[in-house]
């Protein structure tokens, strides 16, 4: 972090993103599917109900990555496609019809029904859009029933949100007004801190996708500017891109500077003055850039290596090496959305080593090599490396947890430290 230089003149570099090297791999992976994504979208949805149609191995991934909720009326569950299903003696069209039912009859409170597809559901070419289709004309108006697929054949851990919201984008309102939309499931805590913050920059039409609840959709259409929150939602910019929404370019609002800059860009979008800009965002950004300085003690000059999971690594490793001081190591995504995380790329340092996708043996071979203070990687790669003296995060949780904008930059940073402060006291 450059303590002397206000955020507000800080430049992205214009180099092209084509000039970082990158290492591409595609060999065995170790990365979750995308029904991992229902963990956080049904605590942002708060009148939806994901409904997986796949296996007891699907019930028991959602269960564990969610935990187990005892005292709450769950807002996910699993269809369970049996054998007979699979060895087609069943109908499960005729099953998936009844337990719909059975559902809708037992939580009228659903206003949106998701079907998620999983590989069972593809392996037995069970068609959830028709499915959807024709329960959605069973219930209408009181549910909308839409499908996506989670499955690990199609998707990785945080496509499921891709796939999920891109499928929300057809159902979204018309409207030619001139708004702004926020894309990317976000914590309630972070969208009323950006709401604040665009209302006093003069910017009040603002939408969120995926909203708090179902019948809070925001509108689009030609007047529509939207602002990307998550760097993997590249179906769902396609599919915003055709009701005629334009993107706006920025890196992601994660640290001081990043947060800044993704306001910047949304200001600047909506003509808004840079001095208005300025004013508003001062204060935040200094006192993220003071809850950031605590930690910097801990992480300055520590190395960092990036396993691929989640597509959050580099906008991570951006803030990590800028803000923080620390080394990359390697920073590893599943896929480069060149042009989405163009203006992170620009702000990289010039020597990082980028690789995309995965062959895991030749990686984890460079990842003792490189033998780092810190690894970010999923949850099967890191209790192995735990157990060789590496010192690991979970990437998932940087997907749980909010840690978006200028209130949660301190918190996202100590999600770095705790695991290496954790590992000095262990050896005392
Ligand atoms: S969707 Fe596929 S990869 Fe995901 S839990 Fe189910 S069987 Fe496993």
């Amino acid at each position: 972090m450059n303590d002397l230089t206000p955020i507000s003149d800080v430049a992205i570099p214009k180099i092209g993103c084509g000039d970082l090297p990158v290492l591409r791999e595609r060999g065995q992976r170790e990365v979750f599917c995308g029904l991992t994504g229902i963990v956080w979208l049904h605590r942002r949805i708060q009148d939806a109900f994901f409904l997986v149609v796949g296996s007891r191995t699907c019930a028991h991934l959602i269960q564990s990555a969610a935990g187990v909720m005892i005292f709450a009326e769950p807002r996910f569950a699993t269809a369970i496609i049996e054998e007979r299903d699979l060895a087609g003696l069943a109908d499960a069209n005729d099953e998936l019809d009844r337990i719909v039912d059975q559902l809708i009859e037992r939580r009228p409170d659903i206003k949106l029904l998701f079907l998620v597809g999983s590989c069972p559901s593809e392996v037995i070419k069970l068609d959830l859009s028709r499915a959807a289709l024709r329960l959605s004309k069973r219930y209408t108006p009181a549910l909308r029933v839409l499908s996506y697929s989670g499955s690990g054949i199609e998707t990785t851990f945080t496509e499921g949100e891709d796939a999920c919201l891109a499928a929300l984008v057809p159902e979204l309102p018309a409207s030619p007004a001139q708004s702004l939309m926020v894309v990317g499931t976000l914590a309630d805590v972070v969208e009323d801190q950006f709401r604040r913050l665009f209302a006093e920059m003069g910017i009040t039409n603002v939408g969120f996708l995926p909203p708090r609840r179902a019948a809070d959709m925001p509108p689009v259409g030609k007047g529509t500017k939207y602002i990307l929150a998550q760097p993997f939602l590249a179906g769902t910019a396609v599919a915003l891109d055709h009701r005629g929404a334009t993107r706006i370019a920025a890196p992601f609002p994660l640290g001081a500077e990043g947060t800044a800059l993704w306001f910047k860009a949304a200001g600047r979008a909506f003509d808004i003055a840079k001095s208005k800009i300025d004013d508003v965002l001062a204060k935040p950004v200094a006192r993220a850039r003071a809850a950031l300085m605590r930690q910097r003690a801990v992480l300055e000059g520590r190395t960092i290596f990036f396993f691929p999971d989640s597509q959050l690594e580099i906008p991570l490793a951006r803030f990590l090496s800028r803000e923080l001081g620390m080394v990359l190591s390697e920073v590893g995504t599943p896929f480069l959305h060149r042009e989405h995380l163009a203006e992170e790329l620009a702000l990289m340092p010039a020597d990082v080593q980028l690789s995309e996708g995965q062959d895991v043996e030749k990686q984890l071979d460079r990842c003792r090599a490189a033998a780092p203070d810190i690894v970010v990687c999923g949850l099967g790669l890191a209790n192995p490396l735990e157990a060789q003296g590496m010192t690991t995060k979970w990437s998932i949780e940087l997907v749980f947890s909010p840690v978006q904008g200028f209130e949660q930059a301190g918190d996202l940073a100590e999600l770095f430290a705790r695991p290496l402060r954790r590992r000095a006291l262990l050896k005392v």
